[in-house]
């Protein structure tokens, strides 16, 4: 069920949860503002997704309130777990879903990081 990205951060979501350890993932990268973990039920060969530490819903507030630190740590993050996962030469895919029409379902802003085979042209 997607969420609504206006609502308030909820602490309980299940990457905050994740991010506490107080669920097991598979964690791939980690650092001072970013935490990667493979997807629980992935669509790629490598489906990976990067989250900020930070206690953001969406892209929206994160755009809005992150810090520079905050904002310029996650990009340098998802880079580097692309770098790391040999896919700089293949290519690969960045997604990031907002909100309800986004089809976002977790609420702490997450990017999805797709590659290991040719992943084809956009969706709509
Ligand atoms: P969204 O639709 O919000 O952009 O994507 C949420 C993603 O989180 C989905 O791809 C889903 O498989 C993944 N996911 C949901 N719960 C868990 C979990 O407990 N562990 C991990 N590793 N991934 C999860």
């Amino acid at each position: 069920m997607p969420i609504d990205a206006t609502q308030p951060y909820d602490d309980q979501n299940v990457f905050a949860k994740i991010l506490r350890d107080e669920i097991p993932s598979r964690r791939v990268y980690e650092d001072d503002y970013a935490v990667a973990f493979h997807d629980i039920a992935p669509h790629a060969p490598v489906h990976i997704l990067v989250i900020p530490r930070g206690a953001y819903v969406s892209w929206n507030d994160f755009s809005a309130h992150g810090s520079e630190a905050e904002i310029a740590g996650f990009v340098r993050a998802v880079g580097h777990v692309a770098r790391e996962h040999g896919l700089v030469a293949p290519g690969y895919r960045l997604l990031a879903n907002v909100g309800g029409h986004g089809g976002q379902e977790v609420p702490h802003l997450h990017v999805h990081l797709f590659g290991g085979r040719s992943l084809g042209p956009m969706l709509a």
